[in-house]
Formats: C-alpha cells, structure tokens, sequence
C-alpha cells in the first residue's frame, strides 16, 4: 500500500483544469473539466493515509475519504465509489459545491504541513460521475420490500431528497412536496450552472422518481393542504422546507425598479438556463446586459449574482462588502473565480442609500467602513467612516444580504409547532423530531442558512429517526394485542 500512497512529497497537488476567465464569463456551464482517469489515481496517491484523518472528522457526513483514495490510487474505482455513496446522497453534488477550503480539504494533514492539500472534493465528483457514465449506480430499490407505512416530505432540495433515498430504501412509500415546479430547492433554482449544471442535479431526482418516490410538484403545503392534512395523510411528516425570508436593504429608495431580491434574479437565470421563457428576463427587469451592477453581500448567493452579472453581459459589476476579505463569509475559491471574472469587490463598504427617480435606480450612495471591537457573536463589527461617502453608478442594483426562516406555524397552518427566536423548526438534536407526534425537520429550516452537505447530513439523520419511530409505531397494535 505504502508504494502506492503517501506521495505528497513528489508529486504536486493539482485540480482539474479550470476554463480560462474570458471563455467561462460567456456561459453558464461548470468552469472546471473532470479530472481524466490517470489524474485522478495520481492525486488520490499523495494521501498519507492518516491514523486519525482529521479530513474525515471535518466533514459533516464523516465519508470515509482515506479508504476510498486508497482504492482510487489503486485503480478499484467502482469499489471506491461504492464507499464514498455509502455515506453520501450526492458525491458528485458535494464534490462540486461544499467549501472544501473549510471542510475536508481545510483540515488535510498534508495541507497543514504545506504540501497543498489532496484534492478530495475533485476525486469525489470523479468516482460519482464515472459511477453514472458506467452504469454503477444502481436503480432504487426498497431493500426488504414493502411496509405499508408512508411519509411525506414537505420540500424537495437536499435534505429532503437525502431523506427520501433513504425512507424508500427502508421500504417506504414516500411523497415529497414542493411549491416549485421541479424538484432540487435551491440546489435547481439558487445554485447557477456554473457551479452545478442541472442534469447533474436532475439525474438523482429522476432516479428517485423511477425507485417509487412520488413528487407532487407546484403543491404548496399552506395553500395546497395544511400540514395537520399531511400528518392524517402520512404515518410520518419531514419539514425540509429551507428558509426564504429574504433580509432586506431597509434604505431610502429600496423599493425602487432595478433594485431586486437575490434569489428572484438568480431563479429568473436558472429558469431561462432551463429553457423556460421567463418574462423578466425578456423585459430586462431581472436581466443585467449592458448595466452596471452592484450586489450587496458577501455570502455564497452574492457571489453568485456577480457571476451570473458577468455571464448576461453587465457594463460593471461591484460587491459591495462591510467587512473584509478575510471575515467574507463566502467561499474564497468563489471569491477568486469572481475577481479572475471581472468583478470589482469594494471591500469595508456598505450601502447608505439608493440614488434615482421615478424611472427606477441610477446609482448606490456607499460609506466606508473599519472593523470595530468583536461584538457579542465574536466578530469585528464594521463601523461606518465619517466624511467617506462614494457614489457608484448602478441600473441594477441585487440585495443578497442572507436569509431567515418563513413564519412556519401560520405558513403551514400549524400554530402548535414549536419554533426558535430565530424561526427554525425547535428540534430534538439527537434524533431531528419536532414537538409534534410523528414530525421531524432537516436542513436550513432546523439549523438555519448553512450548506449542502448539511442537509443531506439532517436528511439522513431524520431519515433514521422515522425509520426508528415507525418501527416502534408498527410494533405497537401487536404488543398490545399481545397484552
Ligand atoms: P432548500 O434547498 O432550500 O429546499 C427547500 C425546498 O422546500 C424548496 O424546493 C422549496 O420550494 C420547498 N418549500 C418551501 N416551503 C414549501 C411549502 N410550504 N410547500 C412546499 N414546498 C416548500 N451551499 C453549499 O454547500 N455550496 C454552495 O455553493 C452553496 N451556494 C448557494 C447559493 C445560493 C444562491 C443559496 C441561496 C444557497 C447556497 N448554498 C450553498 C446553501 C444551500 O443551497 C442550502 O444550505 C441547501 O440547499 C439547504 O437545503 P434544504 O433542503 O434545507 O433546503
Ligand atoms: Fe469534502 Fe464535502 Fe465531500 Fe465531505 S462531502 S468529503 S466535506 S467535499
Ligand atoms: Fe489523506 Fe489528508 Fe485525509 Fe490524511 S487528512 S487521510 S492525508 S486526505
């Protein structure tokens, strides 16, 4: 084994190719190229093969990343893949959008020891996708037949698909609901296809469809039935609902046209991507050709919209952060591919109002900031610099300053289920149940906004939890017959 690994110190750490800037801004697939077959041996043999791999402890599923590198370097890819998706829904989804810089591959020894860290993510989406190209992924199947027993899922993103995968492996009919008209959440209509291209995401909620799970789309549990109905519908209901209350910009002027909500332009995008006409973009409403553009935020979804800006064409796009580079809470591989894109970050600088008249939005009034004392979260709090204010010219100007959960109790006609201050779903962490009999919660609307990898992380969990509780549930009309 030894022969085959632990070559860190003689070969170099490579990712696979990225597109060149000018080519990429042009289009709306992947920037980066799969790794070719030898590449991906070779990257996976300068792993060292830890005792105590704290790559596997820092991610959120615990994949057992050093045995199936192992078996990469060793060419037994389809055993290695069948490791990686024994822990995981999506490899091929994590392997392109977890922050790896933060997770697995943040905490590699060989990183820490400066050798640059083993290309983890890169092999992951490797093995997946060989896995698909190959035919080894295997259709669902419930394991042990049939139970007789239902759940039903209310949102079809991550956490939501996770936990179907599982309940219908364990033998159960599930019916996962959502208010869009396709399955994925944000991973179909937030993420933009050059992070993740749809038939990627599309695929895995095909293949649950074939293996029995039933999706009723454009359903709106609220609207379409309250969740009381599904808990009489279902032995079991998941709330994976994510969370949509957009924080908004509460400035002068930001009510005005061309100022618009960060999710609304990229769903707008990914829709048009899709081959839906969307009125919107037709109109330029939410279409940044020849306009200058500010975002404001620093997160994921900012970053998002800036490259979706450059990719329509924009004159100027700028992000406008109030705090540094180094406390941005996006990824910093993202931030890299904007800067290499053409996008201006005007870091320490925050919004102070929006310029404009009846015709809509012609420019943001900005303020320099510093980083203050830490404040009772631990972070520096920015402060605004007196006397600095600068005007940047914008006809497009996208608030993507985070998300809170929807006030779920009314939302879903449910006033008895429990919530935090925050908002999310109040749960039992060790087994993700919620106050209600029979009802549990995954991903960002149990934990707040968070990552991918989270949800599937809560999906599965939950997933168990059912599985634990309607067992206990079928057992006990027996038990007590037996009494
Ligand atoms: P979601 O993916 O939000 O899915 C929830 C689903 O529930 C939606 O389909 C919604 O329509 C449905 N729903 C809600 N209410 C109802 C209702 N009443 N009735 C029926 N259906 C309902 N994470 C990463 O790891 N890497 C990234 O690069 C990354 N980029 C991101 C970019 C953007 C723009 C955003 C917004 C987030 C990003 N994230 C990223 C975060 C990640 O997408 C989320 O953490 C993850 O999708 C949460 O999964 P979820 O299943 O909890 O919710
Ligand atoms: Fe790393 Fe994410 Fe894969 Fe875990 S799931 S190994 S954190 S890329
Ligand atoms: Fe291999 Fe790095 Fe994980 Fe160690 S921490 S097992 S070197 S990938």
């Amino acid at each position: 084994m030894a022969e085959r690994m632990l070559k860190f110190t003689t070969i170099a750490r490579r990712t696979p190719e990225k597109r060149e800037a000018e080519a990429r801004g042009r289009d709306f697939l992947e920037i980066y190229a799969d790794f070719i077959d030898a590449k991906a041996t070779e990257q996976a043999s300068r792993c060292s093969q830890c005792g105590v791999p704290f790559c596997q402890t820092h991610c959120p599923l615990h994949n057992n990343i050093p045995d199936w590198l192992r078996l990469t370097a060793s060419g037994r890819a389809e055993e290695a893949y069948r490791l990686s998706q024994a822990t995981n829904n999506m490899p091929e989804i994590c392997g392109r959008i977890c922050p790896q810089d933060r997770l697995c591959e943040g905490n590699c020894v060989i990183e820490q020891s400066g050798h640059g860290t083993v290309t983890i993510g890169s092999v992951e989406r490797y093995l997946s996708d060989r896995a698909w190209e190959e035919g080894w992924v295997k259709p669902l199947r419930p394991l042990a037949g049939e139970r007789g027993q239902s759940v039903g899922i209310i949102g079809a993103g991550p956490a939501g698909l996770a936990a179907a995968e599982q309940l219908r492996e364990q033998g159960y009919a599930v019916t996962v609901y959502d208010r869009h008209d396709r399955a994925g959440g944000l991973l179909i209509y937030g993420i933009p296809g050059f992070k993740l291209e749809k038939d990627v995401v599309e695929r895995r909620t095909e293949r649950l469809a074939e293996g029995g799970v039933v999706f009723h789309l454009n359903f709106e549990v609220g609207r379409d039935a309250s969740l009381p109905e599904l808990r009489e519908r279902h032995d079991a209901v998941l709330l994976a609902t994510g969370v949509y209350a957009a924080r908004d910009l509460e400035l002068p002027g930001s009510g005005s046209d061309g100022v618009v909500a960060a999710l609304d332009y990229l769903i707008a995008s990914n829709r048009a991507g899709l081959g839906d006409t969307v009125a919107e973009i037709e109109s330029g409403a939410l279409y940044a050709e020849g306009k200058d553009v500010v975002v404001v935020g620093g997160g994921d979804t900012a970053m998002d919209c800036v490259r979706t800006a450059i990719r329509q064409g924009a004159a100027s796009v700028t992000c406008l952060y109030r705090r540094d580079k180094e406390n941005m809470p996006g990824s910093m591989r993202e931030v890299a591919n904007a800067e290499e894109e053409g996008v201006v970050f005007e870091w320490l600088a925050a919004p102070r109002g929006l310029l404009g008249d009846a015709a809509g939005v012609s420019g943001v009034r900005a303020i320099r900031m510093r980083l203050g004392p830490p404040d009772s979260s631990g972070r520096r709090a920015p402060e605004a610099v007196d006397g600095s204010d600068f005007d940047l010219p914008a006809q497009l100007v996208i608030k993507a300053l985070g998300f809170d959960p929807e006030d779920l109790p009314t939302m879903l006609g449910a006033s008895d289920l429990s919530v935090s201050r925050w908002g999310t779903v109040k749960i039992d962490r060790r087994t993700q149940a919620s106050n209600l009999d029979g009802v549990f919660a995954a991903g960002d609307i149990a934990r707040g906004a968070s990552l991918v990898v989270w949800a599937i992380r809560d999906g599965r969990d939950a997933a168990s939890s059912i599985h634990s509780y309607l067992q206990t549930k079928a057992e006990a009309p027996a038990l007590v017959a037996a009494e």
